[in-house]
Formats: structure tokens, C-alpha cells, sequence
């Protein structure tokens, strides 16, 4: 018997959701059945552009003609919470862009209105679900590299991300809000949960209002110690957005992921080089494939769970944790780099 597509609704039209959109055509469990966008006119874009012929200017209206089983909420963070507390009230289950929430409060309330309407709750934190990030957590799950004691996940970049996300030149908080959250969540991912942080920030670009420049230094509660460390400030002879590199050094061996994803893992006297670069999705356009990737990948993960009832890698609660960090490295370069203990946030 062919398997019952899971009907989905997306919320925020922009910039990013194209991705969503075209990853969601090439989802076998899942459909896009319906859109919507305050803004008309991205709205009718999208709707031609994707075959969708259900839109809607307002979640509450097509949350209440369409029968989904999932929104999508592809729209920036300050909608966040009312539009995930929406689709709990309605039974429907939801996946959330990132940055979840602007602060732990609204993330924790969203993640208890959902485990109230008894639906699941996914953030799409997407960096995680790229390939060579996945062959990196392979390496480790091998044991080849013995005990972890070091590691840096490292984004550094002058790429002009503000011509395609304009609000990102003018919020208060930029780089570890908006990719630092990434990089955080892949060092979580790697080496496990955080037990205390302490970070330093800076504006280099005048012509934004955040810092566009962050160092994070982490212990883990494996007793690992990890760099997390984002510029959007750093011009390089070649320009490797949207790329994360990774050193993680053990006790039997060391792992780099380098630049163009070569991926180079040293043990027991051997050496040997990967590459481990992204599928280029027919949809997908360079530099950006690897994360376009990221997107197919996190929404087959999704459908998965939906089929099979377990819980996302990245639901809300444990996305509770990479939040905690976001919050933790603000407060610390705040008080001069002060190390917070990060198990009293999470
Ligand atoms: P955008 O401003 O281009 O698009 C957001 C859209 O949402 C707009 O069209 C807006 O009209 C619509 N919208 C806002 N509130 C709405 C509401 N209540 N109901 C219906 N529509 C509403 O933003 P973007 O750059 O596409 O970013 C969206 C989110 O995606 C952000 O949270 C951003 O951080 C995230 N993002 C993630 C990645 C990633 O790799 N995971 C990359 C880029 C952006």
C-alpha cells in the first residue's frame, strides 16, 4: 500500500523558504499543499512559482480551512512564538525556523505549548544535517580518533550576507544570534552538552548595528574543550561561505575538515583524505549548496518522524539547549568575558 503524504502548510514566503520549497518537491512523504505570507505579493510569487494554488495572508485562516498534519514556519524570529502557539492550539505538528525565540522564556513556552497540545516540535537547525558535518560525527562514531580533548568549529567569511537579509544589518544582536547559533549547535552535536562557556564579540563592519565577529570557548561535560568562532569580517584569498571547518584533535588521532570540504582524519600512523563535499541538488546553486543540502535533509529527517512517531535530533527541547548558549556567550562577552555556567540556563 503507497504511504500517506504528510499535508503541509508554510508560513513566511521569504528569502530562505524558496530552499524549503524546492527541497519539499523532492520529499516523497510530504507535500506543500498550502502557503502564506502577510505580503501578497510574495505570496502569488511563490504560490506560481511552487504550483501551490491554496494561499493565505493568515496562518489562523488556513490553519482552519486546510487539514494539515505540519506547518512550516519559515518567517524571522519575532513571529515565532505566537505562530508556534497557534498551530499547538490547533493540533497541528510544527517545524520552526531559527533562531527559535529572542529569549529562553518564549522558547520554553513554545516548547511546553506543544508538549501540551501532544505535538511534535522541531526547530530547523539545519547546520547539523550537512553532509560533512554528518561524516565528521561518523568519524567520531567510529572511534577512530579515541578520547576527544580538543575541538574548533570555525565560520569565518566576508561573504554579503546583509543584500539578501537586509534586517540582518540592523538588529542588536547579529552574528551569534543568526550563524554562531549554528556553529554552537554542530559543537553540541560533536562533542556533547556544555557544562560552562565564556565568549568575546566585536563590530568590525560600521556599517551594521550587531557585532559581526564572535570567540566562544566551551567545556563540555566530557571534559572536551571546544573554540566556536564566527566573523562575517574576514577576508580571505578564497572565499569559503558557507562553509564550517572543523580540527578536533583526540587521543588516538586528529580530524580537520578543511576548505572545500577535504576532509582529513590522522590515526595509528595513517592518513587519510576525504572529500566529503554536498550533493548539488538540481535546484541548488553554488555557494550555497551545502546548506541547500542542509534543508533536504532536515525535512526528510522531519517526515521520518512523522511516520515513525520518534523524536527530531533538533525538537524544541533539545533545541532549549543550543538556545542556552546563544544566551550564555551574550552575557559573557557582556561582562568581559566572564564564564557562565551554562547547566543553571538549559
Ligand atoms: P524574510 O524576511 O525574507 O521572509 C520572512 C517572510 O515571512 C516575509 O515574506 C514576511 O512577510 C513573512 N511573515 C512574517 N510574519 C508573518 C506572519 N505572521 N504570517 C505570515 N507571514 C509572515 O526572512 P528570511 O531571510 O527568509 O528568514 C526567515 C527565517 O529563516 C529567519 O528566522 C532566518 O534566521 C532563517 N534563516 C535560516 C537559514 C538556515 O540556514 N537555517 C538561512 C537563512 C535564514
Amino acid at each position: 500500500m503507497a504511504r500517506v503524504k504528510q499535508k503541509g502548510g508554510l508560513i513566511g514566503c521569504g528569502f530562505f523558504a524558496h530552499n524549503h520549497l524546492h527541497a519539499w518537491q523532492e520529499i516523497e512523504g510530504a507535500e506543500i499543499v498550502a502557503l502564506c505570507d502577510r505580503d501578497e505579493k510574495r505570496l502569488k510569487e511563490a504560490g506560481e512559482k511552487f504550483g501551490i494554488a491554496n494561499l493565505y495572508t493568515d496562518a489562523a485562516k488556513m490553519l482552519a480551512s486546510e487539514k494539515l498534519d505540519f506547518v512550516d514556519i519559515a518567517t524571522t524570529v519575532a513571529t515565532h512564538r505566537p505562530l508556534v502557539e497557534l498551530a499547538a492550539k490547533a493540533g497541528v505538528a510544527v517545524i520552526c525556523q531559527k533562531p527559535f525565540a529572542e529569549t529562553l522564556s518564549d522558547a520554553q513556552a513554545m516548547v511546553d505549548a506543544c508538549k501540551t497540545a501532544d505535538v511534535p516540535l522541531m526547530v530547523h537547525e539545519n547546520f547539523r544535517w550537512q553532509s560533512p558535518i554528518r561524516a565528521v560525527r561518523a568519524v567520531l562514531d567510529a572511534g577512530t580518533l579515541g578520547d576527544i580533548f580538543w575541538g574548533r568549529v570555525s565560520f569565518r567569511s566576508a561573504y554579503d550576507v546583509f543584500s539578501g537579509q537586509p534586517y540582518l544589518a540592523t538588529e542588536e544582536r547579529f552574528i551569534i544570534q543568526d550563524l554562531g547559533i549554528h556553529i554552537l549547535d554542530i559543537a553540541r552535536f560533536l562533542f556533547g552538552d556544555v557544562a560552562q562557556l565564556s565568549a568575546t564579540t566585536r563590530r568590525v563592519n560600521p556599517a551594521i548595528r550587531g557585532e559581526d565577529v564572535a570567540t566562544i570557548l566551551l567545556d563540555h561535560e566530557t571534559g572536551a574543550t571546544s573554540i566556536c568562532d564566527c566573523s562575517y569580517a574576514t577576508q580571505q584569498p578564497e572565499e569559503l561561505f558557507p562553509q564550517t571547518l572543523v580540527e578536533i584533535d583526540g587521543s588516538k588521532g586528529t580530524l580537520r575538515l578543511g576548505a572545500n570540504y577535504q576532509m582529513i582524519v590522522h590515526a595509528d600512523g595513517q592518513t587519510q583524505t576525504l572529500d566529503v563535499s554536498p550533493k548539488l541538488h538540481a535546484w541548488a546553486r553554488r555557494p550555497w549548496h551545502n546548506i541547500q543540502e542542509s534543508v533536504f535533509n532536515i525535512e526528510r529527517h522531519w517526515t521520518d518522524c512523522l511516520n515513525s512517531g520518534h523524536e527530531p535530533e533538533t525538537s524544541g527541547a533539545d533545541n532549549l539547549k543550543t538556545m542556552a548558549l546563544v544566551f550564555a556567550a551574550y552575557e559573557s562577552a557582556a561582562a568581559d568575558q566572564k564564564a557562565i555556567d551554562v547547566r543553571r540556563m538549559a
